[in-house]
């Protein structure tokens, strides 16, 4: 009998662990994004809006898969949905070229209400920290402020976007090092090239001879993170002003002006209510996304 208790024990013992350790399953989204989602994309989020239709669709089934399976947490602060679809969108924006990207070194992204310090305070003084990637106990966490995360979307002429910036750290980590050579997506060939252009562009931030922020002058990543948020927010003056620059990050994100910054976004035409839908479902476009 006691045998018996024993070999139950040890079976229920195994499926809390298993369950404790087990990796949650990555979630598929089922279905396409409500038409409150498209709506506050479309009104904040200039890269969706330029996108053409099925560029589009491809972009809420990645927005939607980023939320299934990342934990958006409020310290704090509330996070409405608006938040949820800006942090997903930041996360999406700069690997949009790679469908099948996962963000897997992150489980959580943490919101503060503001500005936070070394030590995690959000109040008090000496506050300067808008985002940033954890490391040590914070590992596979990201911390970002929430007016930080609103600022970086309301205006895009300052070339600053702290989301973006702490999503390009992420994808440079990925690699094994954060070290501001994202060899996961930056061929061979490109890699010194690279590092000898930072080596130039930084020297010019200590002479102050360039718009770049002056931030990126701290080391190799914050200098690709820094650029990264330029080249999203404004890459037609970051093509004239640092073609160089340019020319290596839409290598590295594999990104160009059809996406950045199409002349005829506008003008994209629509599919007819009978024709078959932009996003693949096979449906007919006024019983799919045309609702
Ligand atoms: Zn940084």
């Amino acid at each position: 009998m006691s045998l018996l208790i024993l070999i139950a024990f040890i079976v229920i013992l195994f499926f809390i662990f298993k369950k404790i350790w087990a990796k949650p399953k990555w979630q598929i989204p089922k279905g396409t994004v409500p038409m409150e989602w498209r709506a506050i994309l479309v009104k904040n989020i200039s890269f969706y809006s330029r996108l053409n239709f099925k560029k589009k669709a491809l972009f809420e089934y990645k927005v939607q898969e980023f939320l299934l399976n990342h934990k958006i947490t409020g310290i704090k602060t509330d996070v409405s949905l608006t938040d949820e679809l800006l942090i997903a969108s930041s996360a999406i924006i700069p690997i949009f070229s790679f469908p099948e990207w996962k963000y897997s070194n992150l489980f959580e992204i943490l919101v503060y209400p503001d500005t936070f310090n070394e030590d995690f305070k959000f109040e008090g003084e000496d506050r300067k920290i808008l985002g940033m990637v954890g490391t040590g106990f914070m590992q596979g966490k990201m911390i970002l402020s929430k007016k930080a995360i609103r600022k970086g979307f309301a205006n895009e002429s300052d070339k600053k976007n702290t989301a973006i910036h702490e999503f390009v750290h992420l994808i440079d980590k990925l690699d094994g090092q954060t070290d501001g050579v994202p060899e996961l997506l930056l061929e061979k060939q490109y890699v010194i090239p690279w590092l000898e252009l930072i080596g130039s562009k930084i020297d010019d931030i200590y002479e102050g001879k360039t718009d770049i922020n002056p931030y990126g002058g701290t080391n190799k990543q914050e200098f690709f993170a820094v650029t990264s948020e330029y080249f999203f927010e404004k890459p037609k003056l970051l093509a004239k002003k640092h073609p160089e620059l340019h020319a290596l990050l839409e290598q590295i994100f594999d990104q160009d002006f059809e996406i950045l910054a199409p002349s005829n976004s506008r003008t994209q035409k629509e599919p007819g209510r009978n024709q078959p839908c932009y996003c693949g479902s096979g449906k007919k476009y006024k019983h799919c996304h045309l609702k």
